[in-house]
């Protein structure tokens, strides 16, 4: 799954906003060292194709998700809700392996065994 993304800036997009960065805190062990520019296990993203120094990996379901940005991680991993198509990014309801955003759309959709505490 790799859907043509406008990501030339993505390389630069946190460059004014992050701490210099020495180790790449959200990296996984060993992915990167440490020395600047140093980028021995690249991280390419999944999504995008972008190879971004800061990237991270997703270690989900025995398998490990490499990703650029947090965004292309939820386009990836992030369940759906059956009922609005959305991309579930908070704990969301599950149920029979039927995803939803929120009670009140596995309400919509007959499942009335699931509650959250906002419906
Ligand atoms: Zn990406
Ligand atoms: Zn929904």
């Amino acid at each position: 799954m790799r859907p043509l993304r406008a990501t030339g800036g993505g390389a630069t997009m946190e460059e004014g906003c992050g701490t210099p960065v020495a180790g790449g805190r959200l990296r996984g062990p060993g992915a990167f060292d440490g020395a600047a520019e140093r980028r021995t296990a690249m991280t390419v993203c999944e999504v995008c194709g972008n190879d971004y120094a800061r990237g991270f990996d997703v270690h989900i379901d025995g398998a490990v998700h490499s990703f650029d940005c947090v965004e292309c991680a939820a386009h990836l991993l992030a369940p759906t809700c059956e009922n609005c198509r959305c991309r579930i990014l908070g704990h969301g309801l599950e149920a029979a392996g039927r995803f939803f955003c929120c009670a009140h759309c596995a309400r919509t959709r007959g499942v009335r065994e699931l509650a959250d505490s906002v419906a």
